[in-house]
């Protein structure tokens, strides 16, 4: 492709590093921005220089924010004894649109995954184990997806607290779920639509 110009040649290669994009729709979207107009473009750009730097993590949930604590951990509506713990910010936004789901969450940032050398270390896991310490949670549910990865960690993440709960009787009433089957197997949380999703959040089970 050397006879483009460099900044669409590097462009491309720019969208080529999104995930689902290929060489293709790389090309396609770069040439979709060279007809917008200049203000547009300049307005994008300012959004991705500076995504990173006006969102933070919040410090109670690790979802990101503009906030610390988030707004969900601040708005006292919510019920903070009941924690939805994901792997990914993203996941938020699809229980949010359920509708069903008043508690808090607790982002974990991935999930286990031997294969990319990714460890319960790399996760968010000490962090959930120290606000369960807290002895004001009563139900953790764990919705990691359910694939390979979702289902070692949502076990590791049981074992865990399980262990929690042998050493401290003040956790004795914690419940621990697990969403209700129905979500496809192998399938991202992020793309459960929201009956779906509200459904396996109400039939949710022990685990
Ligand atoms: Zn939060």
């Amino acid at each position: 492709m050397s006879f483009l110009p460099k900044t669409i040649e590097t462009l491309i290669e720019n969208f080529q590093k999104l995930p689902g994009i290929g060489p293709k729709t790389a090309s396609r979207l770069t040439f979709y921005l060279l007809h917008m107009p200049q203000f547009e473009l300049e307005n994008f750009g300012k959004n991705i220089v500076s995504l990173k730097k006006s969102v933070v993590y919040c410090s109670v949930c690790f979802n990101i924010s503009s906030t610390d604590p988030c707004p969900i951990c601040s708005d006292e509506a919510r019920d903070e004894r009941t924690v939805c713990v994901i792997e990914n910010p993203i996941e938020i936004l699809q229980f949010e649109k359920t509708g069903k789901f008043k508690g808090t969450y607790h982002v974990l940032h991935g999930a286990i995954n031997p294969l990319n050398n990714i460890g319960p270390d790399e996760l968010k896991i000490g962090e959930l184990l120290n606000r369960i310490k807290s002895g004001k949670i009563k139900e953790i549910i764990l919705a990691t997806n359910p694939n390979m990865e979702g289902e070692a960690t949502a076990m590791y993440v049981k074992r865990e607290i399980s262990n929690l709960k042998s050493q401290n009787s003040r956790l004795n009433s914690l419940k621990i779920t697990r969403l209700a089957h129905g979500l496809p197997v192998g399938a991202d949380l992020e793309f459960a639509d929201e009956i779906t999703l509200g459904r396996a959040l109400e039939g949710r089970r022990e685990f």
